[in-house]
């Protein structure tokens, strides 16, 4: 068996969806965000476990990813960020998807091929990214009110710095842009729902804190990694390791080439500064990573376990994610489709 191990721990990603509804009051529903495959745990797998545990709504990002889910979350509402686009209509009314209108084009679209079919508003508070403008707003909302919207929401652009002025601008002109209606409101994802009540509005939409990642750093950790060690070998002063010969031994050293690489979503960014665990005992890794292979020194163990484990308790998803220069988020999304799975 030469595939990394990934565990999945779907009761910690129930307990972190539990916590995060914790923290605001009981009339504001936690939601669950679990586009991308559920950040790239398996949105079947976690969002029938987040079903079960009484999550009612779920947020996607294209139209294919609701049509998934549907048949794993019962009559459970699922949002889509991307809204109504061209030829998603059959999609929508086939699985019961609530697209999030971003502009008057798809408003136009939903409201003459889905005429009648739930909808809800995305409006954009200053990201700029996705969302309905302040002009485009202020020109469809009556129309949009008296269809009345299932949600109406906004995205908030630095949520993981609570201190970012921007933080409060974006939700006074969501302030201003909503106070009044007569339809829930949400502005929170993880990093909002931190932030306080203020942010929390109506429903709050969860996503990177569910499975353990940052901003929410009281989150249970869910993603293990263990890899198989293919091969150890001494490594004599002056000789070279791996690709560009990017690795010279001054000591004598024993080097241990394990069963994952890039295309497992162990990026290459990460090589210098990474290290595989051996239970407690950090391991550096040497050299470049490869598609397939790592290279560790493993010169300081007495023997050389099986596995060394990547991400687990003395290194999380965020650990790696800085030895790359990038975020969780992107380490989560990124690993590989060769890992043997298992789900606990
Ligand atoms: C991804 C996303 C979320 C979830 O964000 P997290 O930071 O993962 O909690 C919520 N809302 C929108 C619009 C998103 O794109």
């Amino acid at each position: 068996m030469s595939a990394g191990r990934l565990t999945i721990d779907l009761d910690a990603i129930a307990a972190n969806w539990a916590s995060l509804d914790a923290m605001s009051t009981e009339h504001v529903e936690t939601a669950a965000v679990i586009k991308a495959d559920a950040y790239g745990l398996s949105s079947r797998v976690v969002g029938k476990r987040l079903a079960a545990a009484g999550v009612r709504t779920f947020f996607v990002a294209v139209a294919e990813e609701g049509v998934a889910l549907r048949p794993v979350v019962g009559d459970a509402d699922i949002f889509v960020f991307s809204g109504h686009m061209s030829g998603d209509t059959e999609l929508i009314e086939r699985a019961g998807l609530i697209p999030l209108l971003n502009s008057p084009e798809q408003v136009t679209r939903h409201f003459s091929l889905a005429a009648g079919r739930p909808f809800g508003v995305q409006l954009d508070t200053g990201m700029n990214r996705l969302g309905m403008e302040a002009g485009d707003w202020e020109a469809l909302s009556s129309e949009l009110m008296d269809a009345g919207p299932r949600l109406v929401m906004s995205h908030l652009a630095c949520a993981d710095e609570p201190d970012n002025p921007m933080n409060h601008l974006q939700l006074r002109t969501f302030r201003e842009m909503t106070d009044g209606i007569a339809h829930r409101r949400s502005l929170a994802a993880t990093g909002g729902i931190l932030m306080g009540p203020e942010y929390h509005f109506d429903m709050t939409r969860p996503g990177v804190g569910l499975y353990g990642g940052l901003p929410y750093s009281d989150a249970t950790p869910v993603v293990r990694l263990d890899v198989p060690v293919i091969q150890t070998r001494i490594v004599r002063p002056f000789e070279t390791v791996g690709y560009a010969n990017a690795w010279e031994a001054t000591v004598e050293s024993c080097i241990a080439t394990i069963a994952a690489g890039y295309a497992d979503g162990l990026i290459r960014a990460m090589g210098p500064k990474a290290q595989a665990f051996a239970g407690e005992t950090p391991c550096p890794f040497v050299g470049r990573v490869s598609m397939d292979l790592i290279t560790v020194d493993v010169s300081h163990l007495d023997d050389v376990p099986e596995y060394l484990t990547l991400i687990g308790p003395m290194q999380g998803v965020d650990a790696v994610a800085d030895a790359a220069g990038t975020i969780g988020y992107e380490i989560l999304t990124s690993l590989g489709a060769r890992y043997e799975r298992e789900y606990v």
